[in-house]
């Protein structure tokens, strides 16, 4: 692999490093550096008694931390090493464009960190995507672990990616979740095999614009060695793959609900079939695994697990242990979660669809719904979602600062749907709206949390929104037992 130069080439020894970011990824990277000779200054925006806390252990190891000043570089600053979420128009990072120094995001670090120890490092299995990046990188774990390979899920899951690196667990190959965040400040990443889900906008607003997001994320495919995985209904994603620039017999790699053609894994009468590696990929198809050996086996998840077979099967692992990988994986709270039945309506919990795109997804997965939605719109809009479950459909309740939005596309493409609007923000708000969706189901439909927005407005975050709904969906179901 031409992809393995690292860090045994930097000389940390008296470098100038500051580190933008107290948290999850700055405290270890400044740990990391500073045990590695570098000169580091922490800087922070925020000054608050937390970070106080921490910046008193980092100062008591010899680094030195800025509190209440994330904005100016430090004047011998020679490398900037980033919080992911920093924004890139940030004074901090202009002062570096303007100074010549480069900017690591936490990814880059652990990328260039990789095997400084002696150690042959890991390749990496990398995933990125607008949705669904967490269920694939668990998927794929998955199935590495059912193929007898030393492993983990790492990113922004689980094992963070410089603990992967740099702890003393050995790897055979690592799973890798990549935000468009951190594939912004990731330029060598290099990745044995990669995919990216699916393109939708999000996270503009930092970004810039959809072009400068498609990029962050096609950087994903860069230095490939193996294989890039597309998906085959999401044109922009093989777009991706024919720009970027791969190791000489990387091969483009297609996933599809459909039949798959050669160089592709597909769906043929719910069987998961892999047309791409074979010994002939015009004749042959492998049978990898049943659609029912995916839970849940809902569209959205089947190409999940399709992307993550075909990684697998990148990395060299038999079909057996893709099915036997995805027949161990039990996805995580609150992504169309089944949490119970009562009087034949089935409730399920996808607080995690934060966005419409993800909505869009867990709303395909049904027939009949009674579906709550509503938070905080962040500039989304909701015609088309709207339009295209219009007919699925049986109610609607509505919760939430923007559900306003969500009400008028309603009226507009979907006028005889009927729809509670729940007008309280309270912590029973969540009780009520379950209770309000029990009354619009029939048997057999299905009590769907989407809410298409984030959750802030009126919960910590989405797990205490989904948690809110199935004590509210166990309390019904505890009274009708
Ligand atoms: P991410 O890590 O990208 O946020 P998750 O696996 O945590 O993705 O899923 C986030 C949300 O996106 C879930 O609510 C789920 O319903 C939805 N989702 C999962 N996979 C897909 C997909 N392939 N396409 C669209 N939506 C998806």
């Amino acid at each position: 692999m031409g992809s393995q130069e690292v860090s045994s080439t930097v000389d940390w020894q008296g470098k100038h490093v500051t580190v933008a970011g107290l948290g999850v990824s700055g405290i270890p990277a400044a740990r990391a550096l500073h045990e590695r000779g570098a000169l580091v200054t922490v800087v922070n925006d925020g000054d608050d008694e937390r970070a106080r806390a921490q910046a008193a252990e980092l100062e008591a190891l010899g680094i030195t931390v800025r509190l209440g000043d994330g904005a100016t570089l430090p004047p011998s600053t020679e490398l900037v090493v980033t919080a992911p979420g920093w924004q890139p128009d940030k004074p901090l990072f202009l002062a570096a464009a303007e100074a010549g120094v480069p900017v690591w995001g936490d990814v880059e670090l652990a990328w260039r960190l990789r095997g400084d120890d002696g150690r042959e490092p890991a390749p990496w299995l990398a995933v990125t995507g607008t949705n669904g990046k967490t269920t694939t990188v668990r998927m794929l774990a998955s199935i590495l672990e059912a193929a007898g390979l030393r492993t983990a899920a790492v990113g922004n899951i689980g094992v963070s990616l410089l603990d992967a690196v740099l702890g003393e667990r050995e790897y055979d190959v690592l799973a890798v979740e990549l935000s468009s965040y951190q594939l912004h400040w990731a330029p060598s990443l290099r990745a044995h095999s990669a995919a990216v889900l699916n393109l939708a906008p999000d996270h503009l607003d930092w970004h810039g614009s959809m072009a400068a997001y498609a990029a962050d994320k096609g950087r994903v495919y860069e230095g490939n060695t193996v294989a890039c995985v597309y998906n085959a209904a999401d044109p922009a994603t093989e777009d991706l793959v024919r720009e970027a620039d791969v190791e000489e017999g990387c091969r483009a790699i297609g996933f599809t609900l459909g039949a798959p053609g050669p160089s592709q894994l597909g769906v043929v009468d719910g069987i998961l079939v892999d047309r791409a590696f074979v010994a002939n990929r015009q004749k042959q198809a492998q049978e990898l695994a049943e659609v029912t050996d995916v839970d849940p086996p809902a569209p959205h998840n089947i190409a999940n697990a399709l992307a993550a077979a075909a990684l697998a099967r990148a990395f060299g692992v038999e079909p057996a242990a893709v099915r036997d990988g995805l027949r161990a994986f039990r996805p995580d709270a609150h992504r169309i979660e089944h949490v119970a039945d009562i009087d034949e309506v089935r409730y399920v919990d996808d607080s995690k669809a934060t966005n419409t795109h993800a909505t869009e997804a867990s709303l395909a997965a049904y027939d009949s719904i009674v579906w709550i939605a509503g938070g905080l719109a962040k500039g989304a809009t909701f015609d088309d979602l709207v339009t295209g479950a219009a007919k699925r459909l049986r109610g609607v309740v509505l919760i939430g600062a923007d559900r306003a939005l969500i009400r008028e596309a309603l009226t507009r493409h979907a006028p005889e749907v009927p729809v509670v609007d729940l007008d309280r923000t309270d912590t029973g708000a969540m009780s009520e709206a379950v209770a309000r969706a029990a009354e619009l189901a029939r048997p057999g439909d299905t009590v769907l949390l989407a809410p298409a927005c984030a959750s802030m407005d009126m919960f910590t975050n989405y797990n205490k929104r989904g948690e809110a709904f199935a004590d509210a969906v166990r309390a019904r179901a505890d009274e009708s037992a």
